[in-house]
């Protein structure tokens, strides 16, 4: 007769569990889980597996060596602050000793970097398109190419959007060709009542061969304000802060200075993806459609915090001075030279005793100029190391493998980071 095998305490198991760096009412909780898993989960090393799994979801640091600069899932643009625990004015006016406005110093700093009249931050691109539509299109129409209704990534659908913010949305054009007279159409019909005219950047998609969208230097010719979704927040298609020619893989990202120039009443972009800075969206633009958008309800529940603020003003602060290259860490991964990379390629491979230098192709990431490559160089070792890679034991490092062999893009790490990355090759790779 088998006898069922008795499982051990629940405060013996978590005290067993205690090598994994977490809080013990965590390990009790983990203990509790396993030993209702029954007696394959219970024993002390399944469980302690457990923990571990669990350590690995929580937030850390990691090192991006995919070659995707503005990697999505891990938290597009890097972005280093330092903050004390001190109060900060974000609602408070230094001057006057009074109530002051949120929005007022980094909006003004938007401002100006983009030749706007004024600007507004919220937590990130969709809540600002929201916000937007919301506050000047309720119950009135939006005119969006068949074209442009697009979704990007992680499920920012622009018809969806456009439901939930109350605006009605009237598709002109077709999939491939919008004129603007299919737009000044929209305007004659029965019923119009046209609030906006919304152009989004495709971002992440990109329609080739038999394809015409109208410019916005165009549809500022209509009779409704212009907003453009621009997606990835490129300050100036000149990027004056790289002190030469903008690079190659830029040609065609619009940019929040030229699209405002050329007639848009407001534009909406993203604070990390091409800006470099930390999650937020951006509204810049006239100043009464910007004071409409921080007059309605919505503005209130998706403002952001004073340590993005913060950030945001310290960004805004170094595209305005003109150190962006030294102190935007996206604009650096883009600086920096192949012949740098591969001497840094070169001392890893030499510490790391594995591995030989090719060339690669990095991308900007986060749909930001989508099908353009950015030339790199990779660190690459036989076999696939993935998993190693991220459970060596220090900081996590995320590659890329592909046809047997992994591969380190250096574009994507910062160079501090590189005897972490050779010291993990040679304990992975042996
Ligand atoms: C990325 C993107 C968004 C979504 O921006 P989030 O900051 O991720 O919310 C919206 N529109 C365009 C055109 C984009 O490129």
């Amino acid at each position: 007769m088998s006898t069922t095998p008795r499982p051990p305490s629940v405060d013996t198991l978590a005290r067993a569990m205690k090598a994994v760096d977490l809080p013990h009412a965590i390990l009790v909780e983990l203990a509790r889980e396993a030993i209702a898993a029954g007696p394959d989960e219970w024993h002390t090393p399944a469980a302690v597996a457990r923990a571990e799994r669990y350590r690995q979801r929580l937030l850390a640091p990691v090192v991006n060596a995919t070659g995707v600069l503005l990697h999505t899932n891990l938290g597009r643009a890097p972005y280093a602050f330092a903050h004390a625990e001190h109060a900060v004015n974000v609602e408070f006016d230094l001057t006057t000793g009074e109530r002051g406005s949120r929005q007022a110093a980094v909006g003004g700093l938007f401002a100006s970097l983009c030749g706007a009249e004024a600007a507004m931050v919220v937590n990130n691109n969709a809540a600002a398109v929201m916000l937007v539509l919301a506050a000047l299109a309720r119950d009135r129409q939006v005119l969006v190419s068949r074209g442009e209704s697009v979704e990007i990534g992680g499920g920012f659908r622009v018809p969806d959007v456009m439901e939930q913010s109350g605006a009605h949305l009237v598709d002109v054009g077709t999939t491939n060709r919008t004129r603007l007279n299919d737009y000044s159409k929209a305007f004659t019909r029965k019923n119009a009542d046209v609030a906006l005219v919304l152009k989004v950047h495709p971002s992440n998609y990109r329609v080739e061969g038999f394809v015409e969208d109208t410019p916005v230097d165009q549809l500022a010719t209509l009779p409704a304000p212009v907003v453009a979704d621009i997606g990835s927040g490129l300050i100036d298609a000149n990027t004056p802060w790289l002190g030469g020619p903008p690079p190659a893989w830029l040609a065609g990202e619009p940019a929040a200075k030229q699209t405002l120039g050329a007639g848009a009443k407001l534009i909406t972009f993203s604070g990390d993806k091409l800006l470099g800075g930390p999650q937020s969206g951006i509204i810049a633009g006239d100043a009464a459609l910007v004071a409409a958008c921080m007059r309605h309800p919505l503005a209130r529940a998706l403002r952001p915090g004073a340590h993005v603020l913060l950030m945001l003003q310290q960004v805004a602060m170094s595209y305005l001075d003109r150190t962006a290259a030294q102190a935007i860490p996206f604009w650096r991964m883009v600086a920096t030279t192949n012949q740098e990379l591969r001497s840094r390629a070169s001392a890893i491979i030499a510490a790391a005793g594995v591995g030989d230098t090719v060339d690669s192709d990095a991308i900007p990431g986060a749909g930001s100029a989508p099908g353009t490559t950015i030339a790199s160089v990779a660190v690459r070792v036989r076999g696939d190391h993935l998993a190693a890679l991220r459970h060596h034991g220090g900081t996590p490092i995320v590659a890329r493998a592909r046809d047997g062999f992994t591969y380190l893009d250096l574009r994507s790490v910062r160079e501090d980071d590189d005897p972490l990355l050779a010291a993990a090759l040679r304990a992975c790779v042996s």
